[in-house]
């Protein structure tokens, strides 16, 4: 899938959420979502980022964009629920659904690990993409076709010494992209993994504090690979863990 080109306007009248929207990847798939047309949903915990990104969408003349509010680390399904009853009441249905957001919590072996940030993490990564999964699936069944994508990670692939709660959460990703692909596999909802690779984000930074940014592909230079997989005409894959890095040119 190298050198894939997306088509002008092609996700024109596409509703579109992506959760972790304020920073990073998600802002950016985001932003470059809207480029092609789509209306994006903005999830994030953070109002006032949710608020810069909503502006900068609009003040480049894309299509209006919406944002919901919810710190991820809340626990309370009835949260989840009504986020897709707000998304059901304005727009009547999904067209897809980047799961981007992750909470890095801290690099320790397993032995020494912060209980406390085991479970956020597992809260952020697993439990609320299960949930926002759960409540989302309807509104997903509604679209003619549509696309979900669990981000993933190398370490969510192979395990590696340290990485903890954020690796061992990586695997349950892949393993519920998984479960759900099978389960949908007689539907028009294809989903898929995203393994970005090595990304600038502040996400990387903090986890290598000492790396360079400048040796990384930006957040711009792999969004091929986040809009094929927004590419409801041409996408046949389902069930497939993607690396972004295929797509570079
Ligand atoms: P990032 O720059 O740190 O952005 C993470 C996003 O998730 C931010 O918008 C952040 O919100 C949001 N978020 C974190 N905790 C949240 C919570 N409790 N509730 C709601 N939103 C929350 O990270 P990134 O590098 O772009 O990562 C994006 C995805 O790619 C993640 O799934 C990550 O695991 C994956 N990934 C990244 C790399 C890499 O090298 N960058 C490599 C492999 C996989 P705030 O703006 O409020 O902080």
């Amino acid at each position: 899938m190298k050198n894939y080109q997306a088509p002008n306007q092609f996700l024109a009248n596409k509703i579109i959420m992506v959760t972790g929207a304020t920073d990073g990847i998600g802002k950016q798939a985001a932003i470059h979502y809207a480029s092609y047309g789509a209306t994006v949903i903005l999830l994030g915990r953070n109002t006032r980022k949710l608020e810069m990104v909503y502006d900068e969408i609009e003040g480049l003349g894309y299509p209006q964009p919406a944002f919901i509010p919810l710190n991820l680390q809340n626990t309370a399904p009835e949260q989840y629920q009504q986020v897709a009853e707000v998304i059901e009441k304005e727009f009547g249905r999904l067209d897809g659904l980047l799961h981007n957001a992750s909470d890095l919590g801290l690099l320790s072996p397993i032995e020494h690990f912060d209980e406390e940030t085991w479970f956020r993490v597992m809260q952020v990564n697993v439990n609320a993409t299960y949930l926002l999964s759960k409540y989302c699936l309807p509104l997903l069944k509604k679209a003619d076709k549509a696309s979900m994508v669990f981000t993933s990670s190398g370490v969510g692939q192979q395990g590696r010494a340290y990485w903890g709660a954020y690796s061992v959460s990586k695997f349950a990703t892949e393993g519920m992209m998984q479960v759900l692909a099978d389960e949908l596999e007689k539907t028009t909802i294809k989903v898929n993994s995203i393994n970005p690779g090595a990304t600038q984000t502040k996400m990387r930074a903090n986890a290598f504090p000492g790396e360079d940014p400048q040796t990384l592909p930006t957040t711009e230079a792999i969004m091929p690979a986040y809009l094929w997989l927004m590419d409801l005409e041409q996408l046949e894959s389902h069930g497939q863990a993607i690396n972004a890095r295929d797509f570079l040119s």
